[in-house]
């Protein structure tokens, strides 16, 4: 197979085409703006591979796109060119209605258009792979907030949309689009929602990578509010193998949910940080005394969390990773990376991380 992967210089995009290029026999063609959130070292380990192809492309830009789809001829489009990061949304949501909405419905008119001349055949294999997240869906119930011994609910892939987020309201409006396109033309797509993702060549703006940095560098460790947002992770690694498993097998109209059954508070994933670190890089004092709280972020959820029961039964998927190695095999990777660290954080972002973050 031939599949357009969008957003492939992104923390995500980048691991989907590492796996498709290093574990199968398919190929790629990475379609990405490269933003301050792409980064092609990223890929460097498959760049070479005559299986790859890199155009820098805007999705907006449709005239480019019909270009691409014209010239590459791909079998599948994975989709996941996005603004991602919800602090960015909230002060500058422009970006995220542009590429997130209008990237979207670009995409779908352009990916339609060329399927429209395939024949029979290639028609029907034809795959549209939207990639989402599970934030669609707003937020769950707390433990804080539900009587002691009570079952505590899950996402699932009929829970309804109610996001909070300019970022999530951009992505809750993006599967709508692609949802339409099936039940309109006939488009054959398929939606994932995820949740939080983590592992090697994450953007230091997330949580994860930021509070590993913020270590090592002596700096306070940013806590939102008392920290005890749930969030339910997922190795990044688990998700690149989870969509290569839909783009391959899942059912057109069908909508996966794809998370990894570890709920953690903020507050835990930090601390378990600092406790890698102590153990990995000792210093005098543990990493812990540098949890710096600050204000909360408006709107935020409190908790998600995944019933990934549909994905594991219809197509044997299964997490690989737990978090505990999940997240030691993060922070080795970091610490053994500094040179790519170094050059994702030259750019001028770093002022923004330093402004929204890194403020005393
Ligand atoms: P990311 O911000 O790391 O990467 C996004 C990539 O898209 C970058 O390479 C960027 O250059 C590219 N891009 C942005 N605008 C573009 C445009 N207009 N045209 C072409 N390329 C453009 O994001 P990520 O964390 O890798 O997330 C990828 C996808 O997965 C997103 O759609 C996101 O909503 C979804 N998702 C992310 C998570 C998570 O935890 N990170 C969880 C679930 C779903």
């Amino acid at each position: 197979m031939k599949i357009l992967v969008t957003g492939g210089a992104g923390f995500i995009g980048s691991a989907v085409v590492r796996h498709i290029i290093s574990n199968t026999s398919d190929s790629v063609i990475n379609i990405d703006k490269l933003t301050y959130a792409g980064n092609l070292e990223s890929l460097a380990d498959v760049s070479g591979n005559s299986r790859y192809a890199f155009e820098q492309v805007d999705i907006c830009d449709s005239a480019a796109m019909n270009a691409v789809f014209n010239q590459h001829q791909p079998d599948a489009v994975m989709h996941l060119a996005a603004e991602s990061h919800v602090d960015r949304s909230i002060s500058g949501p422009a970006a995220f209605i542009e590429t997130n909405i209008v990237g979207t419905y670009v995409l779908l008119e352009a990916a339609r258009s060329y399927w429209s001349t395939l024949d029979a055949a290639r028609k029907t294999s034809f795959r549209f792979h939207h990639i989402s997240t599970d934030e669609v869906y707003g937020d769950l119930p707390h433990p804080d907030e539900v009587p002691t011994g009570a079952e505590l609910p899950l996402f699932t892939e009929t829970t309804p949309y109610m996001p909070s987020s300019p970022y999530s309201a951009s992505k809750a409006s993006s599967d709508h689009l692609v949802r339409a396109w099936l039940r309109t033309y006939g488009f054959p797509t398929i939606v994932t929602n995820c949740s939080n993702n983590y592992g090697p060549y994450h953007f230091p703006e997330k949580l994860i990578p930021l509070v590993i940095l913020n270590a090592l560098e002596g700096k306070p460790l940013p806590i939102y509010g008392k920290g005890d947002q749930i969030r339910d992770w997922l190795y990044v690694e688990d998700h690149a193998r989870a969509l290569y498993t839909v783009v391959t097998q899942g059912k057109i109209g069908e909508t996966y949910n794809i998370g990894g059954h570890n709920e953690k508070q903020n507050l835990q994933v930090v601390e378990t940080i600092c406790d890698l670190l102590d153990e990995l890089v000792p210093k005098k004092g543990s990493y812990r005394q540098q949890i710096s709280y600050v204000t909360d972020r408006p709107g935020h959820d409190r908790r998600y969390a995944i019933d990934a029961n549909k994905i594991c039964r219809e197509l044997g998927w299964q997490p690989q990773e737990t978090f505990e190695s999940g997240i030691r095999k993060t922070v080795q990777w970091y610490l053994a990376n500094s040179e790519w660290v170094q050059n994702v954080k030259s750019g001028n972002y770093q002022s923004w991380i330093d402004a929204n973050y890194n403020r005393k």
